[in-house]
């Protein structure tokens, strides 16, 4: 069995960012991820209604984990509060992985719904510190375990090794 793994979209090349930019990964195994068709492409932002472009939004008051536990919200620039939206997203890409199998992902870091390792602080001063978004902490409190971008190549391992150790067990 191969393993499948949700992907942002963004990371995908698709310029689905709030600013309509990607943050294309250049991998030679997402290539052939992609090509064995092992990655769920995947923009919760997008899934849950949100349009290209929209203004940044970041979560406000704590991180993903305190949002989902209603302890904090996530806000446009602008002020509005769009809590709701960004949760529905999380949940959509929850189901998306759960659907298709996936035990992993590989999510764009920074981003208030796909951030696994750091997230803006809810300033609008480009100030980041250390947190995940909605997103990626639903799916691991699900035990879908998350990788950022520049963590990619852990993730290769991982699954490298995965597979060896199926390998084994199959010739023992
Ligand atoms: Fe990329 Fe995730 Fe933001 Fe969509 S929600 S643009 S996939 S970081």
């Amino acid at each position: 069995v191969k393993e499948k793994i949700l992907i942002s979209a963004c990371l995908m090349g698709f310029r689905v960012r709030y600013n309509g930019s990607n943050k294309a990964l250049v991998l030679d195994t997402l290539d052939r991820w992609q090509r064995e068709n092992r990655l769920v492409v995947h923009c919760p932002e997008l899934a849950a209604g949100l349009a290209t472009p929209r203004l940044p939004a970041e979560i406000i008051g704590g991180s993903g984990e305190d949002v989902l536990a209603g302890r904090a919200m996530i806000v446009e620039s602008d002020g509005s509060d769009v809590t709701q939206p960004y949760l529905l997203g999380a949940w959509l890409a929850l189901k998306t992985a759960q659907d298709a199998g996936c035990r992993f992902a590989l999510l764009s870091d920074g981003s208030p719904t796909c951030g696994s390792q750091r997230i803006y602080d809810g300033s609008f001063s480009g100030q980041q510190h250390p947190g995940a978004g909605v997103a990626a902490t639903l799916l691991r409190q699900h035990g879908i375990t998350v990788f950022a971008e520049h963590q990619a190549g852990e993730l290769v391992s991982h699954l490298e090794q995965l597979a060896d150790q199926r390998i084994a067990i199959r010739l023992k």
